[in-house]
């Protein structure tokens, strides 16, 4: 007898391979102390202090309703409004910022505002796991288009001819998860160039919507621009998990940039899909903190010293690694063609990483620079036992 519903079905079929990871290898290793732990981007090491006091300088209730329901409270909007506007040159309307229980809610109330059922959304491949995942569940139609590897560039060409009448939007992510690109305004520029003449031709604007989890996440002192710069019709999607390494204490922003026309609409119609999405805005606590919180970040510096010293070693046994220009994550060649046995064999060499056929780059694997320096110098022999162990057994 069936016990789910259809519906069930078809989203869990589309992380499938998300699923049997982290119900299979993920959880059997993962809670290992001896594992050289390069999953996922979760912190591996404490909470930062500064982080905990923020939290606990707000913990004291100052009012009444300091726990009271909240929804995006007029202090977050201001302070993220500011620092968009610092950040881009642009000045932006505290009134059009929403705040949303992370990223991910942020992009599941953009997808419930902006799509009708049928409605298409194009998203590229590789891409975030959930992002199939999210346009079905909003009743849209996913339609996948690659980055071109060995540079990830977006085929603009491909882009405009997979645009129908039906398109509604497109999922853009910068900088990139899983290759690390951060791509520059004139990559931004073009696709916007192509997005605005598909749009004339359908006669309805396409949506861009700017996943920039990362945003703050740079490598060798580059910087981040948005498409919010250079296309009206961008919202934006952010989440505070990445910068401040907390993706359990759920924080994060939807919103538009001041170019942007029928943005009250607009901002009616999140209003009302956070509420359709289970109330998806952040807790009192952490809206109370923000203003700290926003200013505060990971060290990046050592993030960085992090990534020089992995590839570096990496290709030093042999791997081919791309050198990621932002993001937390590098991705490896595994030197044989199943990616999922290789892991697994890293797995018994007490390195756990993460196969790329579960982010649609097969043959390869995802290491994520969230691991501690101890692990990176733990990890580096059992990358190197595996690959011997691959090579011979090939
Ligand atoms: N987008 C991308 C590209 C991500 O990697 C993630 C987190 N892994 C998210 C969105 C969602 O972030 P959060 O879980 O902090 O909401």
């Amino acid at each position: 007898m069936a016990t789910t519903l259809r519906r069930i079905d078809q989203l869990r079929d589309s992380i499938a391979p998300f699923l049997a990871f982290f119900t299979g290898p993920f959880a059997r290793l993962n809670a290992n102390p001896e594992i050289a732990n390069f999953a996922v981007g979760n912190p591996q090491d404490f909470p930062m202090p500064d982080y905990v006091e923020a939290l606990r300088a707000q913990l004291e209730p100052r009012r009444r309703d300091w726990f009271a329901y909240k929804d995006s409270e007029p202090k977050s909007q201001v302070v993220v409004a500011r620092g968009l506007s610092e950040r881009t040159g642009m000045t932006w309307d505290p009134a059009d910022v929403a705040m949303t229980n992370g990223g991910f809610a942020a992009l599941a109330v953009a997808m419930r505002a902006l799509v009708e059922p049928g409605d298409e959304v194009i998203f590229l491949s590789p891409p975030w796991f959930f992002y199939e995942f999210m346009i079905l569940a909003a009743d849209g139609v996913p339609i996948r288009r690659n980055l071109a590897p060995p540079a990830f560039e977006p085929d603009l060409e491909a882009i405009a001819a997979a645009i129908t009448p039906r398109t509604r939007a497109l999922i853009f992510n910068s900088p990139h998860n899983p290759s690390g690109r951060v791509y520059p305004l004139e990559t931004l520029r073009a696709l916007a160039a192509t997005l605005t003449d598909a749009s004339e031709r359908i006669g309805h604007p396409i949506y861009l919507i700017s996943d920039e989890a990362y945003n703050r996440i740079l490598f060798d002192g580059r910087e981040f621009h948005s498409p919010a710069e250079v296309y009206a019709h961008t919202v934006v999607a952010y989440s505070y998990g990445k910068q401040l390494l907390a993706p359990g204490m759920r924080i994060g922003y939807l919103t538009v940039p001041p170019t942007m026309p029928d943005r009250e609409a607009f901002r009616e119609a999140v209003f009302v899909a956070q509420f359709a999405t289970g109330y998806a805005f952040p807790n009192a606590l952490l809206q109370h903190a923000i203003e700290d919180l926003e200013v505060l970040s990971i060290d990046i510096s050592a993030m960085e010293r992090r990534r020089d010293g992995l590839v570096g070693a990496l290709r030093e046994i042999g791997y081919e690694t791309t050198m990621p220009e932002g993001t937390f994550y590098i991705m490896a060649r595994a030197p044989i063609a199943d990616d999922v046995a290789f892991c697994d064999l890293l797995g018994k060499h007490r390195v756990l990483v993460l196969p790329g056929t579960i982010v649609e780059v097969p043959g390869w694997f995802r290491i994520s620079l969230t691991a501690t320096d101890e692990m990176v110098e733990r990890g580096i022999p059992g990358f190197a036992a595996a690959y011997a162990e691959a090579v011979q057994g090939g």
